[in-house]
């Protein structure tokens, strides 16, 4: 699928900050259970919302998901922190590339599309999440990340011909906006 199906979305996003973009067949993506390991393993927020593994269901039910959408428009956005090895001021870039990725993920749906989108990190829009007592407060806003799902977002980018990292105190984030 070329972007100009998408009305108007190459004009739209020329007025933000998009790094890079491609429009991907979902059907190309690999779900690895080795990121999942990771995710189980390595980070602290799993199992503590509604936006990370166990909550969001086992692979098969991920790769599921998100094949249920046929293409997906995946970007990066480009941040610069003063100290890349200061990981709150790096957290702190994400707000802008999470508020593009809605501002993208707005307009494909107000084309008449339906989407899913999966983005960075895990969720922080409330200060502590409902998981597990009650429902997610905002399913509509909230976005899982990418790994959460098992995407290998490094394979993405090479298999595009993308940029991964730009080095020095710059950070690339990445999202994957699936729609139907
Ligand atoms: S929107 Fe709130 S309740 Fe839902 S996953 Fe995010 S932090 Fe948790």
């Amino acid at each position: 699928m070329e972007i100009e199906k998408i009305t108007g979305l190459e004009e739209f996003i020329a007025q933000y900050p998009v790094f890079e973009y491609r429009i991907i067949n979902s059907q190309d993506l690999n779900f690895s259970p080795r990121v999942r390991f990771i995710c189980e393993n390595e980070c602290q927020r799993y199992g503590t919302t509604w936006a990370c593994p166990p909550a969001v269901g086992n692979l098969e039910e991920c790769e599921a998901r998100c094949k249920a959408y046929p293409y997906g428009f995946f970007f990066s956005s480009v941040a610069e922190v003063s100290d890349i090895m200061n990981m709150k001021d790096m957290l702190d870039t994400r707000r802008a590339h999470e508020d593009l990725t809605n501002e993208i993920g707005n307009y494909i749906k107000e084309q008449g599309y339906d989407c899913f989108i999966l983005s960075t990190e895990s969720c922080a829009i409330c200060e502590r999440c409902a998981y597990p007592d009650s429902p997610c407060r905002f399913p509509e806003r909230m976005h899982p990340c990418l790994e959460s799902h098992g995407v290998v977002v490094s394979e993405i980018v090479e298999t595009n011909e993308m940029t991964y990292s730009l080095g020095g105190n710059t950070i690339l984030w990445f999202s994957l906006i699936l729609f139907r």
